[in-house]
């Protein structure tokens, strides 16, 4: 295996050089100011791509937001919408929605209102060294250039000022001062999506302040008492899939019809009969995709039903509201939301009377199914959870399934979703499949990986997130540290389209976002970048199977 170091590449001088001249110093007490955005960088300014994506000239152009936009939502953080804030229409609407707040606030640090994240929560707020070792972990400051508005602490400071002077009512002599007006509340509930929840920064943190749960936290405020969120995540998410069963919109009649149709097509394709088993009672997994692959990638779910079938697992799929989709949004802004996907979750495993659940592809459907929800859950509601990870080495290890490594003859690389990674530490599971799977001499790894990878840039919810203007800010920011290094990964490579490579990327909304920025620098044309799951390359290398389950025209 090309086990590269895990040391992230150094800039280059030009890269140094533009860095520097981005840096921007913006005061917290900015943040209150009606004073215009606090950061609106140009495409020029960008630090530039290894090559061929080099020439700031080729990048794609900028598009501001339009004055429509500009007229209507809050945009004064960044000239970016996430949150599709409408301006209040007075003075008094102003005062009422600070007040909301500051009430929200004051609920975050209440036992009986977020025992979840309360003991977490204080540390991170009570301290700080200001060291700023938590910036240079940052992928979306680095990518800035360095620009203040964008540094992890940034946010945090000021979360500690409105929680020092409005919470506890100590002196701002002591812990400095901060006006909230309805200014800072706007910019502070934008500035909560310019973060990716992605823990890189907590990990590097030497007394282990966690700037990600503050942004989470903000959100949380806006969700649960301001009723401000993310439409995506929010209408066309959590509520969604709780009415319907799915943020696809798939109800369990035309999910079940998508999945006959991927069994057909899966059986055609490999010449080996798939069919996907249904609300089996006593089955010993009850295996939940995010339904985002059902829709989107349905090679991932067909190569799932084929190699668990082969193993000979006793498995099922169900088919009740919200059990067919493993996506919890509300792990990512709102912790009522997020009770009760989980919840629907358990309920049916529990119907069926499944020893486990097993969690497919998706890495926050792991983090929320598993590591939050242990913190909600007891009883016989808290039943086993697991990642596929484990149970996709277990099939390597059985010897049941023959995997012809010379199947997967072109360079692969390997992004480290970061809940699966950092969160929960499963590293090794998918690097001794890979190693089953892929000859030696073509993979390489990125640098850095596991549980030091960088985001893939759609954490927390940005991957679905495309209203205005903000697919256009992650391409250039959130996501462009992880572009960069897939691009040093197969920097050996001849990089053009003749020659493709793989990017494995074992989570849905990673590969949403790989997707989206293969798309937006046109990757695929320039340098025959790809990108699939985990389960995807095993399919392709499996003996007995027509070859070719990668079919390159996916991408
Ligand atoms: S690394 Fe930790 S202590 Fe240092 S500035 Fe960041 S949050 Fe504060
Ligand atoms: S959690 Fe990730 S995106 Fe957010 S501030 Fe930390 S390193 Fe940056």
């Amino acid at each position: 295996m090309n086990d590269q170091s895990n040391a992230p590449s150094p800039m280059t001088a030009r890269q140094m050089e533009v860095s520097r001249k981005i840096s921007k110093i913006v005061e917290l007490t900015d943040i209150s100011k009606d004073c215009g955005p606090l950061a609106d960088i140009p495409l020029e300014q960008q630090i530039p791509l290894p090559p061929p994506f080099d020439k700031i000239e080729e990048e794609p152009a900028h598009t501001p937001l339009t004055d429509a936009a500009k007229e209507k939502y809050e945009c004064d953080l960044d000239m970016t919408i996430a949150v599709n804030m409408p301006k209040p229409g007075s003075p008094e609407e102003e005062e009422r929605l600070v007040n909301s707040f500051i009430s929200g606030m004051k609920k975050l640090f209440d036992e009986e209102n977020n025992w979840t994240f309360l003991q977490p929560l204080i540390i991170s707020a009570e301290h700080c060294a200001k060291c700023q070792t938590c910036s240079d972990a940052c992928h979306i400051y680095e990518e800035s250039g360095g620009h203040d508005l964008y540094r992890p602490s940034f946010r945090s400071e000021i979360f500690r000022r409105i929680y020092h002077k409005y919470v506890k009512g100590e002196s701002t002599w002591v812990h400095g001062d901060i006006d909230l007006n309805w200014n800072a509340v706007a910019r502070m509930i934008e500035l909560s999506y310019r973060c990716n929840l992605c823990r890189r920064c907590a990990q590097t943190c030497p007394i282990g302040v966690d700037n990600a749960l503050l942004a989470r936290e903000i959100r949380k405020v806006a969700s649960q008492e301001m009723g401000i969120t993310v439409k995506e995540l929010h209408e066309a998410g959590s509520w969604l899939q709780q009415k319907v069963g799915s943020s696809t919109g798939m109800n369990d009649l035309v999910v079940k019809d998508n999945l006959e149709f991927i069994d057909e097509d899966t059986t055609e394709r490999t010449g080996v009969p798939v069919v996907t088993p249904w609300d089996v009672e006593g089955a010993d997994i009850l295996l939940i995709h995010n339904a985002g692959e059902i829709m989107a990638w349905p090679e991932n779910p067909g190569a799932f039903a084929l190699l668990m079938n082969a193993a000979g697992l006793s498995w099922t799929l169900s088919s009740d509201l919200a059990a067919y989709d493993g996506i919890n949004y509300g792990v990512w802004y709102d912790d009522v939301q997020f009770a009760r996907t989980a919840m629907m979750h358990m309920e049916a495993a529990r119907k069926l009377g499944v020893k486990k659940i097993i969690l497919g592809e998706c890495g926050h459907a792991h983090k929320a199914l598993t590591v939050i929800a242990d913190r909600v859950l007891g009883g016989e509601m808290n039943i086993p959870r697991e990642s596929c990870m484990a149970m996709l080495l277990d099939i390597v290890r059985s010897g049941k399934i023959k995997f012809d490594k010379s199947r997967n003859d072109f360079p692969v690389t390997l992004h480290d979703p970061c809940n699966m990674v950092r969160l929960m530490g499963i590293v090794a599971p998918q690097r001794e499949i890979i190693q089953a799977v892929v000859p030696e001499n073509r993979f390489r790894e990125m640098a850095p990986h596991g549980v030091e990878n960088y985001c893939c840039g759609g954490g927390s919810g940005f991957a679905i997130m495309s209203g205005h203007n903000f697919a256009e800010w992650r391409h250039r920011f959130s996501g462009r540290r992880k572009f960069r290094q897939i691009l040093e990964s197969f920097q050996d490579e001849p990089m053009d389209n003749e020659h493709p490579k793989y990017v494995c990327a074992p989570c849905s909304n990673c590969k949403g976002q790989i997707r989206d920025i293969i798309q937006y620098y046109d990757a695929w044309n320039k340098a025959g970048i790809g990108y699939g799951g985990l389960v995807e390359l095993m399919v392709n290398a499996m003996e007995g199977v027509e070859p070719n389950y990668i079919d390159w025209e996916w991408h």
